[in-house]
């Protein structure tokens, strides 16, 4: 036994070296940021103020489509992810940005042109079924006062950096199918082809249909309160990094959205109220400016983790002044 202990001890030592090894030569190559990234794109984003009457329904691209039309739009060139490891995406070419806000919230409007609508996160593109991962997008803005062009403290238009948090928010077309499930795909709907072993057997029926229908009960993940697990109450995920590797789910949820593939594209809304108790969050005050950039994720593709399209430059938002008439 201790044998097999030394062994094993060889073995993870060698693996941890290389680990460690690999990390610090993908750290030299891969996270610097070139002159270039750090300058934002010139062309402002601007957030019309556009009052429209508050309900809940407004969380909807479809009840928005009208308001939408006339907001501010900005078509932001993408690109693949080619500086952190694992590289990838690209398939993406672009993804066209709407914003207005109504004094209360902020509402974004993106679009981009997406063959297939892929809904389930844990399918490998070599698997027959649905043929990828899930599809998703998301807005990054920091926190803060910023000083993007800043040499002697670059800000990174990736993931941000230390000392220098960034907000995201990331919708997800797995999340929007959950939601509109009432909460979670129930895992039958989801891969119907699936054996059951049990199914045949009504002793066994008869306590799955009690007791193991408790997902509190056979879920630990919902035992812990992993917003992986819990049933969804939106389809946005807010959360914070301060660089690769960093990203962390926030404990204060504020982010709202809605999406629908239609006509061969994804039409995806994300809202949040300008101002939120969160000091994770980014905040937007009406005539005030700051930046932001966006990644794409296409499932079919493969996309996953740093695996997207994504654009190399802030860029500017302008939120325009609440008017009075
Ligand atoms: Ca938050």
């Amino acid at each position: 036994m201790r044998k097999l202990f030394t062994l094993l001890g060889v073995t993870l030592a060698v693996s941890l070296f290389n680990v460690t090894t690999y990390a610090a030569e993908a750290k030299e190559g891969e996270k610097a940021v070139t002159e270039e990234e750090l300058v934002p794109a010139k062309e402002p984003l601007v957030v019309k103020y556009t009052p429209i009457a508050p309900s809940p329904a407004k969380v909807s691209v479809k009840a928005l489509a009208d308001v939408f039309k006339d907001a501010g739009l900005l078509s932001v060139p993408l690109q693949e992810q080619n500086k952190a490891f694992p590289n990838g995406g690209g398939s993406i070419k672009s993804v066209s940005i709407r914003a207005f806000h109504d004094g209360a919230y902020i509402y974004f409007l993106l679009e981009w042109v997406d063959a297939a609508q892929d809904t389930i996160v844990l399918i490998s593109p070599t698997d027959t079924i649905g043929g990828g991962f899930r599809d998703s997008v998301a807005l990054m803005f920091p926190i803060g006062k910023y000083a993007v062009i800043d040499v002697a403290h670059p800000f990174s238009p990736r993931m941000g950096d230390r000392d220098k948090p960034v907000n995201l928010w990331h919708w997800k077309a797995d999340w929007e199918k959950d939601l509109i499930a009432g909460g979670l795909v129930d895992i039958a709907s989801a891969y119907p082809a699936m054996h059951d072993d049990f199914a045949s057997d009504e002793y066994i029926l008869a306590i799955r249909n009690t007791l193991y229908k408790s997902v509190s009960y056979v879920s630990g993940g919902v035992a812990a309160g992993n917003i992986f697990s819990l049933p969804k109450t939106r389809s946005v995920e807010d959360l914070n990094a301060i660089g690769f590797g960093t990203l962390t789910t926030q404990d204060h949820q504020d982010v709202a959205g809605n999406g629908i593939w239609e006509g061969g594209s994804w039409h995806v809304l994300i809202t949040r109220p300008l101002i939120t108790s969160d000091t994770n969050d980014v905040q937007f005050i009406p005539g005030g400016d700051t930046v932001f950039n966006v990644a794409v994720w296409d499932g079919a593709n493969g996309d996953k983790d740093g695996q997207k399209s994504i654009s190399l430059s802030w860029h500017p938002i302008r939120i325009e002044m609440v008017k009075y008439e």
